[in-house]
């Protein structure tokens, strides 16, 4: 089969693979769309040494089942799914407390060892129990919204549930902060602002409904105790970037929760008297809610996102994915870009 192989920073030709050898409870899926994630840029664009040469990226999938295992009961073939959450153990007190975020043997079990391949490829094979089917109102493409869904859905969580009597700053409008807002939207929040520096980020997140701001424009308080006027209930602070964390926390009222949701490489310089005199609450989001993946295709599927505004029109060939990932990094476009390695099915 063709899979985009990673091989170095920018360098990701399209080379022949074998297709994956099918185990007792294993499916082989046809990817249909496999969208562009903020992790795959970090590996394709920006971190040397982050990859590994001989892998395939591509996470957020969606396809056809073409084959599955002698015992494999859950699904058939022709069935229409996307990857599902990876596995957790199901047995630690997070994964018993309904909190598998934070599985104690995450990076131990199934997807995440050193074999895995990614979806940037013609078939993608997962166990029978990774795969969830995709509602029929939901059109494939838009299904592989699925798992960046489910991490804008759990930031959500993570600040104590949509409340549409908050306000909320999200600062970076890229798919988690876009998806976050048609989410909060969705469910009756009407006060969503973002701060994001690209004009085209700004101009979708203002079509799914927010308020949008220029992040040089925030104001900047002097003193800790100072608050800014219009401070917000919630920030979900998903650009990883060291100044949207500082001016994040600056732009929350007092008793305000601020939520890490976007990775980033330099840590932020933080006044804890600032946190202490407001009683600020700093918390992280990672990965899904225990629900993420079914709670997301079922958003996805009930009309009540814009899906269309969230996917770029053009789909992306195999060998199209480093010029995307490069027109990504460079803010040029906004929605989430799906890669079709098989073209449309
Ligand atoms: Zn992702
Ligand atoms: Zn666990």
């Amino acid at each position: 089969m063709k899979a985009a192989v990673f091989r170095g920073i920018r360098d990701v030709p399209v080379e022949m693979i074998a297709v994956p050898t099918l185990g007792d409870h294993d499916v082989l899926i046809e990817v249909s769309h496999c969208g562009i994630c903020g992790s795959d840029l970090h590996f394709i664009v920006h971190w040397p040494g982050a990859g590994k040469p001989g892998t395939v990226e591509g996470h957020e999938f969606s396809g056809r089942i073409v084959a599955i295992g002698s015992n494999v009961t859950k699904v058939a073939v022709g069935d229409l799914v996307v990857g599902g959450p990876s596995e957790r153990c199901g047995s630690c007190e997070y994964c018993r407390a309904s909190r598998p975020s934070l599985c104690t043997e995450r990076g131990r079990v199934g997807a995440d060892d050193g074999d895995w391949m990614g979806a940037f490829a013609q078939y993608k094979m997962l166990s029978e129990r990774q795969v969830l089917k995709i509602p029929q109102t939901l059109e494939l493409k838009h299904a592989a919204l699925v798992e960046p869904m489910a991490v804008a859905l759990h930031a959500i969580t993570r600040a104590g549930g949509a409340d549409p009597a908050k306000r909320y700053l999200i600062t970076g409008g890229g798919p988690i902060g876009f998806l976050s807002v048609a989410a909060l939207i969705a469910v009756g929040v009407g006060d969503v602002v973002v701060s994001e520096p690209h004009a085209a980020r700004r101009a979708l997140c203002e079509r799914l409904g927010a308020r949008v701001v220029d992040p040089a424009t925030l104001p900047k308080p002097t003193m800790p105790h100072d608050i800014v006027a219009d401070p917000f209930d919630v920030v979900l602070e998903c650009s990883g970037q060291r100044a949207a964390m500082e001016s994040g926390l600056a732009q929350l009222k007092r008793g305000g929760l601020m939520v890490f949701v976007g990775a980033g490489i330099h840590p932020p310089k933080i006044d804890p008297n600032r946190v202490l005199l407001n009683e600020l609450t700093i918390t992280g989001a990672f990965v899904y809610d225990h629900d993420g993946f079914e709670r997301a295709l079922e958003l996805l599927a009930s009309g009540r996102v814009p899906v269309h505004e969230l996917v770029e029109a053009a789909d992306v060939a195999l060998g199209g994915l480093v010029d995307a990932c490069v027109a990504l990094n460079d803010g040029l476009l906004a929605a989430k870009v799906m890669v079709t390695p098989n073209g449309a099915l």
